[in-house]
């Protein structure tokens, strides 16, 4: 009994870490996905708005070699838990790349998304992060959009893309929403 209590146990651990990124602990790109499909769906049923935002953190290769890689893995774990105490509890937070994070924010207008795409930035560019006796400070570019209606999971994850991409060439730090 003990025993088939421990196995059980062992697999809703496995089926938790393949949810999860073990660095951050923020929900993996594969599992995020799979959650944003799930809020679409709900969303257009009840006609509600949806908002995605990619964030990049800037310049972050050079942290990375001025501070070292372990320094590096601190911030990203720092800027995950910044993110998640900006957000609402039903928001959703993926570690959707490297240094990129995609954040679902559900029953929200592209004005609402803006907000708080501006207040997670604001609070990071307020942050000091100390490491190994360095105080590093960063900034994030966040490009913003709200679904409308009909495109396609790759076309919603494009124009946020896009946007972010926009909020680099404008300068960096950031939020860009169209
Ligand atoms: P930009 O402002 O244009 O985004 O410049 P950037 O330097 O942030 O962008 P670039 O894509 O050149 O570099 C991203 C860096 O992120 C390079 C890579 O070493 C680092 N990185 C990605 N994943 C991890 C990780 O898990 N840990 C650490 N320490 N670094 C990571
Ligand atoms: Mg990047
Ligand atoms: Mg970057």
């Amino acid at each position: 009994m003990a025993q088939a209590f421990r196995n059980a146990y062992a697999y809703e651990l496995l089926k938790k870490e393949s949810t999860v990124d073990p660095l951050t602990r923020l929900y993996n790109r594969r599992f995020g996905l799979k959650r944003l499909i799930e809020i679409i769906k709900l969303a257009m049923k009840e006609s509600k708005p949806v908002a995605i935002g990619m964030l990049d953190i800037d310049n972050f290769k050079p942290i990375n070699d001025k501070f070292g890689h372990i320094c590096g893995d601190y911030v990203l774990r720092k800027i995950s838990q910044t993110i998640k105490s900006k957000i609402r509890s039903f928001d959703v937070v993926i570690r959707y790349g490297g240094e990129e994070f995609l954040i679902v924010l559900p029953f929200t207008t592209k004005e609402s998304a803006a907000e708080i795409a501006e207040r997670i930035r604001k609070a990071i560019e307020d942050s000091s992060f100390n490491c190994n006796e360095n105080t590093i400070k960063l900034t994030v570019s966040i490009g913003a959009c709200q679904f409308d209606g009909d495109c396609n999971l790759e076309d919603l994850i494009k124009k946020a893309d896009e946007n972010l991409y926009m909020a680099k060439r404008e300068g960096k730090n950031r939020v860009y929403i169209k």
